[in-house]
Order: C-alpha cells, then structure tokens, then sequence
C-alpha cells in the first residue's frame, strides 16, 4: 500500500498555488504545523487518504508522536521536530498553520512564548508562502472575539477584548496573526484563508489539558467529581474534530479568503455539558464547583451563515453523538488498551 507511485508535484511554480475547486489531478505537498497536535492529527489522516504528502513541523510543546506514529513508515509523510518561532525553509503548495497551544492551561503557562508562537511563528510561515507561492491557511479562533457582546458572533463583529489580560496572549497572538495574513495577501499576493475556530473536542485531546470536556470525560471516567468554573451558567458551542476538518479543507480548497467561522451553533451551558457528560458516561457522577479563572467569556456560539453559504459546510454531528466517540479513546488511554473501566 505505501510503494504505490508517488504523484507529488511542485505546483506553486506554474500555477501560483492556485487549486481550482474539483480540478485537483495531482496530489499535493502540504504542510501542517502542529500536525501532531490534536486537530493537526486529524486533518493530516484525511490529507494522507486523500494522496496528499504531508510534512508535519512541530515542537511537540502540546502534540505527541503517538497522534502520527502510524505513517512513520509511509513515504508520503514526513516529521519534523521544529519551533515555528525559528524560520524554516520548505518547498510547498499549502500551508495549514495549527501551530500554538490551544487549551488556556497551555497558553497561560509561558505567554510570552505563546505571543511569540503566534506573532512570529505566523510571520515565519506567511515569508515561507511567500518565497515559495503556497496558500496558507490560518487556525484562528473564536476567542478574537473576547468576552462577546454581540451573540451569536459574526465575522463581522469585532469584538471586546482585553489587550492586557491574562488570556491576552492567545487573544491578541491571534489577532495579530489574522492582520498579519491579511497584510501579506494585500502587500504581496499570498494566497491566504482565515478560519475562526470554536470550541471543538473529540478523540486524541490531551487527556489533561485543562479544556472542559477532556477533563469532564476524564474526571467522569476516573470517577472523580467534574469541576465547575464558577456558577457553570457560562456557554460555548461544541464542535466535534471531523466537521472541523471537513470545514478547514473546504476553505482551503475554496475561492474564499474568510475569516469563517467554523463552529457548531449547538450551545451549552457548563453545567448542560456536565449533564450530557453524565448520560454517556455515568449517571452518577458528581460535580464540584471551583473559582472561575479571570477574563472567562460569558458566552459564544457561531453564527455560520457565511461558511454555509460560501463553502457548502455546516457540522455535521451533535454532542451527543460525537461524545461517545471521544469518551472510547479516552477511556482507552485512561485505563490502558485491554483494561475495564476501573480495573
Ligand atoms: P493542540 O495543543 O493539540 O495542538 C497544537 C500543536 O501545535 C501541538 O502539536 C503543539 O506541540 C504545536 N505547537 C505549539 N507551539 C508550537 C511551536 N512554537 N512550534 C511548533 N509547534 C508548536 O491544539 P489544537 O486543539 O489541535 O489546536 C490547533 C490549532 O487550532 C491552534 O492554532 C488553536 O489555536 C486552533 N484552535 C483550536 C480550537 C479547539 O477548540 N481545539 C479552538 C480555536 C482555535
Ligand atoms: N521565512 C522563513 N522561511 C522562508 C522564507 C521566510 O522562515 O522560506 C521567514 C524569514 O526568516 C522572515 C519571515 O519569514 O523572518 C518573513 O519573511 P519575509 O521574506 O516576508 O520578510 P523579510 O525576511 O524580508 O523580513
Ligand atoms: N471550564 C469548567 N471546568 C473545567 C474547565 C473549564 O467549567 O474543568 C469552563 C471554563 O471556565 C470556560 C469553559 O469551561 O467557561 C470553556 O473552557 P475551555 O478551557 O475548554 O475553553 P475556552 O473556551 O475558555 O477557551
């Protein structure tokens, strides 16, 4: 299966990177920073089973390499253990720029690096697709939108955020990160895509990470009590990793610059999440309510209508559908591959 031909071209040399939609004849070479990160995994397993090759560069700060260990011996795959924040010189047709802590825990741990992963990581990456004429997509997020006051979020609505605040970092890094790409598609044509992201969870999170539904699955699953920030009442829009994915391609493979909002409009409070968490996974467990963490947003949900529109996505699969597919890798890595749950 991994001696077939390889069919990878260099097209960003006569076709300025430019992929007609459905016109794709040739497989691709592409890049995904933090491609062994969570959603990185993911969109590089679809990128292989498409016939794209796929060059993951990544620090390893957050992705392990058990999310992409089962191409270490495809030919069409390639790791490379690499801080974004350092230049890199690559020749390419797309870029999928993932790399930066996601979870709060993680980008509040070390802020200056995270401004730096997302200011001069960013920067790296948009002189590499300018050097070499790929198309470069951006993983931005719902939180350029702050503490929202305009709900649901358009991409139109600029949002309320605080420029000094302790979740400043990642909020303002990928602002940042956003006019840096729109001044390099205005100021020297690169090809460029803006994906806003909502919160999204599924299979191979980091277990710990802090997010809310890995630790409610996790806390549910090793029967200690989920935590509650604050009264709970607070809400987000669960999106699961594969409507995502699906989301991310289509706009990289489309005519349209964004930003998008790639979420799923299904909103919950924190203590609904913790509801749903206890039908899949135990009825019986409990909650504990802790302190909420500073400059917590009160809500968000997507408004979609222009992904809907302009790129034919919309997510697919409800909570209750994706939980039960996340909460079978967790507990896989929680109790061990051939252990019961408790044992
Ligand atoms: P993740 O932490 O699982 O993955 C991030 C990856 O980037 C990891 O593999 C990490 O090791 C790598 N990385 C971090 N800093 C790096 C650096 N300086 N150089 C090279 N690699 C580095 O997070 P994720 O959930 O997969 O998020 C992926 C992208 O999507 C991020 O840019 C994030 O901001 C964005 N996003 C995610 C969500 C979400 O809910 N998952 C929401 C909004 C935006
Ligand atoms: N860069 C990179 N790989 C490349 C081309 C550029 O990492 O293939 C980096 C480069 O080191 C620089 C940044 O991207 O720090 C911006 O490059 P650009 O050419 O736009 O700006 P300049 O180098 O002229 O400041
Ligand atoms: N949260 C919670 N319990 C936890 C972790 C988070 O109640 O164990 C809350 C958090 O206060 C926030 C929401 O869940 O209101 C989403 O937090 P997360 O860190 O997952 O993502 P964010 O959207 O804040 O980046």
């Amino acid at each position: 299966k991994y001696y077939e031909p390889l069919r990878v071209g260099f097209q960003s040399a006569n076709s300025g990177g430019k992929i007609p939609l459905g016109l794709k004849s040739k497989s691709l070479r592409i890049v995904v920073t933090g491609g062994a990160g969570f959603v990185g995994s993911h969109l590089v397993d679809r990128l292989i089973a498409r016939g794209d090759s796929v060059i993951v560069v990544d620090n390893f700060f957050t992705g392990r390499k058990e999310n992409v260990m089962h191409y270490f011996k495809n030919p069409r795959f390639e790791l490379i253990r690499h801080d974004v924040v350092e230049p890199l010189l690559l020749e390419v047709d797309q870029i999928y720029h993932l790399a930066c802590p996601a979870s709060p825990v993680h980008y509040k741990h070390n802020p200056v690096k995270t401004i730096k992963t997302n200011v001069v990581g960013t920067l790296n990456m948009l002189g590499l697709a300018k050097r070499v004429g790929a198309r470069f997509l951006l993983t931005s997020t719902s939180e350029v939108y702050g503490d929202p006051l305009q709900h649901p979020q358009v991409e139109t609505y600029w949002g309320n955020v605080n420029p000094i605040g302790v979740r400043s970092c990642y909020d303002e890094g990928k602002r940042t990160a956003e006019t840096l790409t729109m001044d390099y598609h205005r100021g020297a044509g690169v090809e460029v895509r803006i994906a806003r992201i909502f919160n999204t969870y599924g299979p191979r999170m980091c277990i710990d990470d802090g997010r809310v539904v890995s630790n409610f699955v996790a806390q549910a699953l090793r029967k200690e009590p989920m935590t509650v920030y604050g009264d709970g009442k607070q809400t987000r829009s669960f999106q699961f990793v594969s409507d995502l994915v699906e989301g991310l391609m289509r706009l990289m493979e489309g005519e349209h610059v964004g930003p998008f909002n790639l979420g799923n409009p299904g909103e919950f409070t924190m203590l609904e999440l913790a509801q749903v968490v206890q039908e899949t996974i135990d009825p019986n467990a409990r909650i504990e309510f802790r302190p909420n963490t500073e400059d917590d947003p009160h809500k968000r949900k997507p408004d979609i209508t222009k992904a809907k529109d302009l790129l034919g996505w919309e997510p697919k699969i409800s909570l209750r559908q994706g939980l039960p597919m996340m909460v079978s890798d967790f507990r896989q890595r929680v109790f061990g591959d051939h252990k019961e749950e408790g044992t």
